[in-house]
């Protein structure tokens, strides 16, 4: 879109062009309002074409989404229940999506991609009168007017082609995102920025800290032909809490459901973890049928022949367990406590998700900030979060339906008959 177009006023200004601010937009769309989506990015959904890369798990079938909120369930369920896993599944058919069902309850587009969805999706935005600013990035609001809403009218300030416009809305939604993998463009800046807003007095603003991260190893070059193998069916423990699932090998450590669970513990505290290859089988169990085997053939025979114990599983064994016991029950011992010695947690930028940003007690039911009037906040940037298994872009998905329906309602929109 030209940017000689961008300073004229408009009814809603959607700023972030991630899951969250298209849903909003989606809303909006059946109303009788201008819509405008900006974003920093050259284009948008950048995150949202990252996690198609690896399986799109859009949302889930789980009949205890809810809970998966942990803390932030009272707070997050109304809206979910408002738009929630079905309407996500819906929404994706509607775009021409087939779906399909994983294990564990999630839900993925029948291409594990999230490109033919977006492209779709943006079509029919534009198609029904949505402007798109790309390479448009929110500055702040207009600091003159003293506070950002005057007249039941924001002052947006936006830069594009490095030069600054004043944007006039009517309402103004923030969908910036979280505050990890900053160069798909949610960078988290808009923190200090709303930081001259928001009363920090009333804990409006909650530093961010990642919610989705794996952990760092050295690995040795044996290792690395392992790189994006999953390790199945094991249980991580850490601290003496232990969750079971599974987890990837990556060039630099580990990563993955299980892992991310632990990933929120302090740095110290997690300086080794220990992974039982073998939840399902007891310890003498595994004693007893390594005691049968004769150990004439190779160890990595052995252990397949007896175990079952072969690929990455084998070759995590052979990296903290060399030199291997010589009693059985000692080999049994590390095969249910393989201790995995870790280098520290991933920084927050290679998180999938991050926890922090605006606080829910500083937006009213309607995700109105109550520090600013005409300003709703969606998504990520909002202090809530989630495992992974779709909970994360269903909480997206959720909170950017409920800000579209809440602004339409809060401006008196009418429907588009
Ligand atoms: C590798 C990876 C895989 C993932 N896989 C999954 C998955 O399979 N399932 C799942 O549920 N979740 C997954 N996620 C998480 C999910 O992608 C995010 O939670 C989701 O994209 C957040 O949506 P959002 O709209 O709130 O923010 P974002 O998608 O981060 O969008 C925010 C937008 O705001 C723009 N922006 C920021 N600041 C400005 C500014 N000042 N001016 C203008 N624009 C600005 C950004 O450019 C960005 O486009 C994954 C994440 C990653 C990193």
């Amino acid at each position: 879109m030209d940017s000689k177009y961008l300073n004229q006023s408009v009814d809603v200004l959607i700023v972030g062009g991630g899951p969250a601010g298209l849903m909003a937009a989606t809303e909006l769309i059946r109303y009788k309002c201008t819509i405008r989506i900006l974003d920093t990015m050259p284009s948008v959904g950048r995150k949202f074409l990252m996690a198609g890369k690896s399986g799109l798990n859009i949302t889930s079938s789980n009949s205890d989404v809810i809970e998966r909120y942990g803390e932030f369930r009272d707070w997050i369920a109304p809206i979910i229940e408002k738009f929630g896993p079905n309407d996500i599944m819906q929404f994706c058919q509607s775009l021409g999506q087939e779906i399909i069902f994983g294990s564990s309850g999630k839900v993925f587009p029948k291409c594990m991609k999230s490109s033919p969805l977006l492209r779709v999706w943006l079509t029919n935005l534009v198609r029904q009168g949505v402007e798109i600013h790309t390479s448009s990035r929110w500055l702040d609001f207009d600091k003159k007017t003293n506070s950002a809403t005057k007249n039941n009218r924001i002052t947006n300030i936006v830069r594009s082609n490095n030069v600054s416009y004043p944007i006039i809305s009517k309402a103004t939604i923030l969908a910036l995102g979280g505050a990890s993998w900053s160069r798909l463009g949610s960078d988290g800046k808009w923190y200090n920025i709303l930081r001259n807003y928001l009363q920090t007095s009333k804990n409006s603003l909650v530093p961010f800290a990642p919610a989705n991260a794996g952990f760092k190893i050295r690995w040795s070059r044996h290792m690395m032909k392992f790189e994006g193998i999953p390790v199945k069916s094991v249980t991580v423990k850490i601290n003496g809490i232990a969750k079971k699932g599974e987890f990837v090998v990556t060039r630099t450590g580990i990563e993955g459901g299980v892992i991310y669970l632990f990933s929120t513990m302090e740095k110290g505290e997690t300086d080794k973890l220990e992974v039982d290859l073998m939840p399902d089988v007891s310890l003498l169990t595994i004693a007893k049928k390594l005691d049968r085997n004769s150990r004439k053939s190779t160890l990595t025979n052995f252990l397949r022949k007896s175990l079952g114990l072969t690929g990455v599983k084998f070759a995590l064994l052979r990296e903290f367990a060399y030199p291997y016991p010589e009693t059985t029950l000692e080999f049994a011992r590390i095969i249910k406590n393989l201790e995995l010695r870790l280098d520290g947690n991933y920084s927050i930028d290679f998180a999938i998700s991050t926890k922090g940003g605006v606080a829910t007690e500083a937006v009213n039911n309607g995700l109105m900030l109550y520090d600013l009037p005409n300003v709703f906040c969606a998504g990520e940037m909002l202090n809530w979060s989630a495992p992974t298994g779709g909970y994360l872009l269903t909480g997206c998905f959720a909170t950017g339906s409920h800000v579209g329906k809440s602004v339409a309602k809060y401006l008196n929109l009418k429907l588009i008959a």
